[in-house]
Order: C-alpha cells, then structure tokens, then sequence
C-alpha cells in the first residue's frame, strides 16, 4: 500500500474569529489515491480544502487547531505558494481563470512557478490539449468568453502545467451539465491511473464524486464523521439522505 500524501488530523478553522467554519476534521491521501470529500451545503468542504492549500487567510480564515502533513512536512507556516512548487495544488471553487487572457495564456500562468523551460512548456501544453481537445480549438479565445466547462478545464489544465503530485479541488462539478462534468471526471480518473497523480475533491455531486473516488470522507457540521471506501460507501441508500441533505 502506497505512503500517505496527505493528512488532516483534528482540523478546526474559524473565519473572523466566530464560530468554527470547521472543528474535527481527519482524512488522508494515499500516493496515487482519490478521495473525495462530502458533505452537504455549509458542511466545511471548502473550509478543509482552503486550509489545506494554505488559502485560508485569504478569506480571513484561520486555523485554530490540528495538523495538516505533506509529504512528510508539517504545514504550519507554509505559503501557497510554497505548497504549489511543494507539488500541492488547488483548483478552488468559481474556476479563477484570468478572463482577459486567452486559453493558452492561462494555461502557461500554471508553468511559471517553476522555472521552466520553453520545451517544457510546449510538451506540457500539448498533454493538456490531448487531456481536453477542446481547450486546444479554443486556445486562442478569451477565457472569460468560453463555457463554464471550459473555463473549469482550462483551470485544471493550468494547475497541470505547474506538475501537482497532489491536486486538489473544489467542486468541479458546480454549475455544469451532466456531460460535462463527466468529461471532467474521467480527465481526473485518466491523469491518475495514467500519471499516478492523487486527488483530493470536494463534491456536492456524491453519485459522480463516488463513481471515480478510492475513498471518501463524509462532513457533517464541520466534523468527519464517516469514512471508508467509495465502492462501499455507494452501496449505503442512508448516505444521501442523512449526511448530504438529499443532494
Ligand atoms: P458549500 O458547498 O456551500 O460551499 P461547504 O461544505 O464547502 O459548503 P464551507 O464553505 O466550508 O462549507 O462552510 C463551512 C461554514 O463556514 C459554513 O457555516 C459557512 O457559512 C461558513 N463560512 C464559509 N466561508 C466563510 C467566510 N468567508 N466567512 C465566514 N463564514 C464562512
């Protein structure tokens, strides 16, 4: 069985000092895993996902408790910034493309963390257009002009382009059609059973997110209160209806 990636131990995390957003949260990622975390609307899905990726503060969130360890290395203190050439990157809810860059201008923000050269960069993009084809027909079109699909592939393609061992992210699914989010998910299952790459995802949408999850970690008013492995937990009817507000 392959190392633990990522782990949350006993997260809490509060936003301006009030009540916590989020106050036991556990999970792990194993190398080469996805987990998908669940929960209904308010459960602290974004909150876990934002203090992993060290992006708490940006929304005057804190960590109040608890111990988040990456690849070994406690991450207290840690930047984003740091995390992402650590290999720890988020794709956050709302997509954050650059709406006045073209497709592949975003594409190449993801790459310039890393230093790296043109080749690469040309080599990394082409992975991207064979992972999603229609990013390469709109490469040259605003991002802001493009669909909602697009602008979330062209979100994922660029945290692609900045090599992740650890992606993760935050409702893919919001907002796109049946289809497409589909077209998403089976681009993540791919890049993992091709390239190894482990995933953390926060979903509302508990069919599909089970469908592709290795496990999953089910939130409830900002605890963890079930985990297990997704073929199982998709065979509980009480899921749905209990924990995920019927979603
Ligand atoms: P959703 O699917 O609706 O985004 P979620 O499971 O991701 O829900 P969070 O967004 O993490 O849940 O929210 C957890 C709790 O923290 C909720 O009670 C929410 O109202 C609160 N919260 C979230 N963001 C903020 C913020 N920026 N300031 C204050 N409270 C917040």
């Amino acid at each position: 069985m392959s190392e633990t990636l990522l782990s949350v131990e006993g997260l809490a995390a509060t936003y301006n000092h009030a009540i916590a957003a989020v106050s036991d949260v556990s999970l792990a990622v194993r190398g080469g895993e996805i987990v998908a975390v669940l929960g209904a609307n308010g459960a602290g899905k974004s909150t876990t996902l934002q203090a992993v990726s060290a992006l708490l503060s940006a929304r005057r969130g804190q960590i109040t408790a608890g111990r988040i360890v990456f690849d070994g290395r406690d991450l207290a203190g840690t930047s984003a910034a740091a995390l992402v050439r650590a290999g720890l990157v988020p794709v956050l809810e709302g997509r954050h493309c650059f709406a006045s860059l073209t497709v592949e201008e975003n594409l190449i923000t993801g790459a310039m963390g890393r230093d790296a050269r043109r080749v690469e960069i040309a080599a990394d993009l082409d992975r991207v257009y064979q992972l999603f084809p229609r990013l390469k027909q709109h490469r040259r079109s605003l991002a802001g002009l493009t669909s909602g699909g697009e602008q979330q592939m062209t979100a994922i393609g660029r945290a692609l382009m900045s090599r992740p061992r650890l992606l993760v992210l935050d409702e893919p699914s919001m907002g796109l059609a049946p289809l497409v989010v589909e077209a998403i998910f089976r681009a993540l299952k791919q890049l993992n059973s091709e390239q190894g790459l482990s995933i953390l995802v926060a979903e509302q949408n508990s069919t599909v997110a089970l469908r592709f999850a290795d496990h999953a970690v089910v939130l409830e008013n900002g605890r963890s209160v079930l985990a297990g492995r997704a073929a199982e937990l998709r065979q509980r009817a009480d899921i749905k209806t209990h924990y995920l507000g019927g979603s």
